[in-house]
């Protein structure tokens, strides 16, 4: 797989295209903290706010759940370490 692949998801079950794990996957969290360096997360946090409430609509998560996973990551200092992600 190419590290430049798109990881785009689909509803309504939120699998990446790509990795077929749940969207947004590491690859692509990654690309969005790029793409939002801190500082400019603000913005980031916006998009995926809108996501999570689709996704939690999709999936019937409760937002705690949504926000778990389309938002928290997006506070993590550089995204990495520290955080959990669930595999599956
Ligand atoms: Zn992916």
């Amino acid at each position: 797989m190419a590290s430049d692949a798109p990881h785009n998801y689909r509803r309504p079950h939120w699998l990446c295209l790509t990795c077929r794990r749940p969207w947004p996957c590491a690859a692509q969290r990654r690309k969005f903290l790029e793409k939002h360096p801190r500082g400019a997360r603000h913005r980031l946090q916006g998009i995926m706010r809108v996501l999570a409430a689709e996704a939690a609509q999709d999936l019937g998560l409760t937002r705690e759940q949504a926000d778990a996973r389309f938002l928290v990551w997006t506070f993590d200092r550089a995204g990495r370490g520290g955080h959990q992600w669930p595999t599956n």
